[in-house]
């Protein structure tokens, strides 16, 4: 017969095994914000910009990235040193990062430069649901599915310096993906707050849209400029 104190021992040990399982197959994070930015209002902030080195990006929202998140607004950072960025990994893509995802930081770059922080400090908290070539696919695809410039000129909202309601952009948006997004305001050179960033939540398979747990604090007036590019 199995003596109670050594049964104890083998369920504590089975317990204890169980948890480490479920720690190596889950992520940590709760769900994805996928960022995208406006090029004109990168530029034409204090900080100003540089084209890439494949010239001027189309005027179309950038994507900036997909960040893990947490549900209580915070997130986690440059979650596995070991697992760098391989620009290897998405040259069969490199032509469509160079248009989706284009870099406006100075000094000029082919993008590369801003991928790699991307994927370093962002990719890497989701790497046991995408590996390098899947994140940057993952988000290539939602930006093909928000189409978000197309769904604000639909509903007479367009990139030409003019001010529109923060509610008619946000309406916008919500009616096409079903979801509400956060948007982030910064400064243009005279002191007008502009569309800068549009946030859309997804869920951890980077898939499906989702409601978003938490917004970020965006910054915005209740009418800002959507600027040329
Ligand atoms: P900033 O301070 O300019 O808003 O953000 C600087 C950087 O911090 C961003 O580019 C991004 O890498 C990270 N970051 C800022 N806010 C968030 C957030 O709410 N979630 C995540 N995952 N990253 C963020
Ligand atoms: P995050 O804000 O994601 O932590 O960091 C953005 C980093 O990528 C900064 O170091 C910034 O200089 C660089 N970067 C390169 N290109 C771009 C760009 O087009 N937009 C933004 N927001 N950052 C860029």
């Amino acid at each position: 017969m199995v003596k109670s104190s050594s049964l104890f021992s083998l369920l504590s040990q089975i317990f204890v095994f169980q948890q480490l399982a479920v720690l190596c197959v889950s992520q940590d994070f709760d769900f994805f914000y996928f960022v995208q930015q406006w090029p004109g209002s990168y530029c034409d902030s204090k900080q100003s910009c540089c084209y890439p080195t494949t010239g001027k990006p189309a005027p179309d929202f950038g994507i900036h990235g997909l960040w893990p998140n947490y549900n209580d607004g915070s997130y986690p950072s440059n979650c596995d040193s070991s697992n760098p960025f391989d620009p290897s990994s998405i040259s069969s893509i490199k032509s469509q990062m160079q248009s989706e995802w284009p870099t406006l930081a100075c000094p000029s770059g082919d993008g590369d430069k801003f991928w790699r922080h991307e994927w370093n400090k962002h990719g890497t908290c989701s790497e046991d649901i995408l590996d390098q070539p899947g994140y940057f696919q993952a988000a290539l695809k939602l930006k093909q599915e928000t189409d978000l410039l197309n769904v604000l000129q639909n509903a007479g909202i367009n990139p030409d310096g003019k001010f529109y309601s923060l509610t008619s952009i946000t309406k916008a948006i919500r009616d096409s993906t079903g979801f509400t997004p956060g948007l982030e305001c910064n400064v243009d050179e005279s002191g007008n707050t502009q569309l800068y960033q549009i946030y859309i939540c997804v869920d951890t398979s980077a898939t499906n849209l989702i409601e978003c747990p938490v917004l970020p604090r965006g910054k915005c007036s209740s009418r800002i400029e959507f600027p040329i590019f």
